[in-house]
């Protein structure tokens, strides 16, 4: 069996592989993508010592780290169940069963898309999912934000100071977000909240340029002119496939207390598939490190 075994292979997965490999002690990762949410992104301005990567760069970098050291990586495979034995197994898709004294799930999530015209088109060229990622892209542009939930509004807030203008449009005839964010977003000059529309199209020629939205009642479809908009209507943790085992919130992110440490003894979890508040390349890798420094203490205890 395996000291550690890491299920992903995004920041999170490879900081907790690499600190685990540095211990001498047997690492595996399996990935069903190498790189994970950081092969998707452009320009990375907040990688904190490095002023400007791309995705695919940082993640070529990931991959160079981690093969220095005796780490056995099974990329393009992707974990099925789990289940806790007298090791702890992971299913794999193919069938293959891996056993570990210590597993530790990093497989991160998604943005939950709007599946409308344009949307998958102009991904990083106007559409945006991160305003702590992307914001300073669209200093003094007008952006929207689809979303009126916390997130949304939290994205709108803070955007505000950053962009000329923002329209904020929910599909909802209300906010959905806490009163005391709309309060704060209802004082700021520079945004706009639309309500009860819907979202038809996003258009643009090589980039953004506006987006077409249905007013629900009475049904008359607009459009507005804008650069850049960020969709916010949700962040879906990858841990569907943990079924009820292990320990997830109301939104299905993985209960870890700070060691990263789940329900299940000797399972730990890192990144953006845990109930961390912020998801960010710098706080998976310091999650990723810091369960694997608690799979290592589990280890030389039990
Ligand atoms: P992920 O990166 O999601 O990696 C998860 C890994 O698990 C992947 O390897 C995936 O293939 C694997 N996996 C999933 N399910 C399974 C399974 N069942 N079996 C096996 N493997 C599985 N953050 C910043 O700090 N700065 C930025 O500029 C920035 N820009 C972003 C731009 C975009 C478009 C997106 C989508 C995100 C951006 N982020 C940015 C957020 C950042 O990418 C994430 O916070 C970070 O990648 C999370 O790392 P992670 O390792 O927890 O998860």
């Amino acid at each position: 069996p395996f000291d550690v075994l890491v299920v992903g292979g995004g920041p999170a997965g490879v900081s907790a592989a690499i600190y685990a490999a540095r211990k001498g002690i047997r690492t595996g990762i399996v990935a069903e993508r190498f790189g994970g949410q950081v092969m998707d992104t452009m320009s990375i301005e907040n990688f904190i010592s490095v002023k400007y990567t791309e995705g695919p760069k940082l993640a070529a970098s990931f991959r160079e780290h981690v093969e220095n050291y005796d780490i056995d990586v099974m990329n393009l495979q992707r974990a099925r169940s789990l289940e806790k034995k007298e090791f702890i197994e992971i299913t794999l898709e193919n069938g293959a069963v891996l056993k570990s004294k210590t597993v530790i799930i990093a497989t991160g999530a998604r943005w939950r898309d709007l599946g409308v015209p344009g949307e998958a088109e102009f991904k990083n060229k106007g559409v945006a999912y991160c305003p702590h990622c992307d914001g300073p892209i669209f200093k003094g542009k007008d952006v929207a934000v689809i979303g009126g939930g916390n997130s949304g509004i939290e994205a709108a807030i803070d955007l505000a100071g950053i962009v000329k203008h923002v329209t904020v449009l929910e599909f909802m005839p209300e906010l959905k977000a806490d009163a005391v964010l709309q309060e704060r977003l209802y004082s700021l000059s520079n945004v706009a909240v639309l309500k009860n529309v819907q979202v038809k199209e996003i258009t643009g020629t090589d980039k953004v340029n506006g987006l077409t939205y249905l007013e629900r009642e009475p049904g008359t479809v607009k459009h507005i002119d804008l650069q850049g908009l960020f969709i916010q209507i949700g962040l879906l943790p990858n841990t569907d496939w943990l079924g009820d085992k292990v320990e997830r919130n109301r939104i299905g992110e993985i209960i870890v207390d700070s060691y990263g440490a789940t329900n299940l003894p000797g399972l730990f979890a890192a990144g953006d598939c845990t109930n961390s508040p912020y998801k960010q390349i710098v706080i998976s890798m310091g999650s990723g490190a810091n369960a694997a420094l608690s799979a290592f203490d589990y280890l030389i205890r039990n």
